[in-house]
């Protein structure tokens, strides 16, 4: 017989940091709405200010839900159910803390490096931390690899990496990524549709400004 009530996915939220939403955030934020919407996984983009005019891909992205509320506001009675992704917190997620948490949160930053640690914005409201094994990732791989851990109950150190991978932009050059990305099938780092596009443009633009 159908399950007429089965288990809800997650929640991952993704609070928002920047005053701005820089093309590359837009990328990732529409690929976590996909991801999760796929996994049955609800993704809420918390602290967006009123006054910021969302990029026509997120305008239209399924399972995506903004809020312009912050974190704290909107789980006032549920703060134990939540679990910060934190680079510096001292046990890694595991599989059980599907179990312990209903709500995983994300600092909405563009990686940076060396990292400037802006999670502890949210590290000092007092949410429970895990970490995702010590090296920086993208957000959007943030959010892949917990719901992984979390939903699919692989252990964070099981899961296929690409550290620090070289990207061709140009027929002569290649650009470093200094983060951590699942790897994919076909052994590529998994990144947002159009993300390598940005990073071969934003890489003609930087040498642009070198001319
Ligand atoms: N440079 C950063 C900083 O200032 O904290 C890291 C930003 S990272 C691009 C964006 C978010 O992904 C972080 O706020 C955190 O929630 C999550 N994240 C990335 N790597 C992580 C890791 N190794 N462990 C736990 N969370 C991680």
């Amino acid at each position: 017989m159908a399950d007429l009530n089965p288990p809800k996915g997650k929640t991952f939220v993704v609070e928002h940091l920047d005053p701005e939403l820089e093309e590359w955030s837009s990328l990732e934020y529409s690929s976590i709405a996909a991801e999760s919407h796929a996994a049955g996984a609800q993704f809420l983009l918390s602290s967006v200010p009123p006054s910021l005019k969302l990029p026509k891909n997120l305008q239209q992205a399924k399972g995506l839900k903004v809020e312009t509320r912050g974190i704290e506001e909107i789980y006032v009675d549920s703060k134990h159910r939540v679990c910060l992704l934190d680079p510096a917190a001292s046990r890694d997620l595991s599989p059980e803390d599907g179990d312990t948490f209903d709500v995983f949160l994300f600092g909405g930053i563009l990686g940076d490096d060396p990292p400037r640690d802006r999670t502890s914005e949210l590290r000092k409201k007092g949410y429970q931390g895990r970490r995702l094994g010590a090296i920086q990732m993208t957000t959007d791989t943030a959010v892949r690899v917990t719901r992984i851990v979390v939903q699919d109950k692989v252990a964070v150190d099981k899961i296929p990496y690409i550290d620090n991978p070289e990207l061709r932009v140009s027929k002569n050059e290649t650009s470093e990524m200094p983060f951590r990305y699942v790897k994919g099938e076909h052994g590529q780092p998994i990144m947002p549709e159009g993300m390598l596009e940005l990073i071969k443009k934003d890489s003609e633009k930087g040498l642009g400004d070198l001319l």
